[in-house]
């Protein structure tokens, strides 16, 4: 079941200075960053309510997040939904054509297992299902 939208990815060039422009957008502080080696980004996640803001800032060249900039710019790279079991979700999208970019769910920033839905299948956005890990 897909519960919520649990947060937000937005790309950019350099997390320090996104972290700044973001704590005073929304007046309040990033609560944590974390390094994702397996994704090669640099993430920062910011309290909105019920849903997060993630800035994502890739860490080389071959990172999913610096291609996108090089290709999109800046701005909105993702929206990830949480679930209560993603093992389900993932099965249910696979049986309704989705395209799932990876077969098996990882371990994603923030103590969440996640899985990526191909854009192409969801009108040119990304998404990702994510679930806490206990
Ligand atoms: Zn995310």
């Amino acid at each position: 079941m897909i519960e919520k939208v649990e947060h937000i990815g937005i790309a950019v060039k350099d997390l320090a200075s996104a972290c700044k422009v973001y704590e005073k957008l929304l007046n309040t502080g990033c609560y944590k960053t974390e390094h994702v080696a397996s994704e090669r980004v640099d993430t920062a996640f910011f309290n909105t309510g019920v849903n997060k803001i993630e800035l994502l800032a890739g860490t080389s060249e071959d990172s999913a997040i610096t291609k996108f900039i090089n290709k999109k710019g800046e701005g909105i790279h993702h929206i990830a939904f949480a679930v209560d079991d993603i093992y389900a979700e993932m099965d249910r999208l696979k049986q309704e054509g989705f395209t799932l970019l990876n077969e098996t769910p990882k371990k994603g920033a923030d103590n969440k297992l996640i899985c990526f839905v191909h854009p192409i299948d969801a009108n040119g956005v990304l998404i990702e299902l994510c679930q806490e890990i206990d």
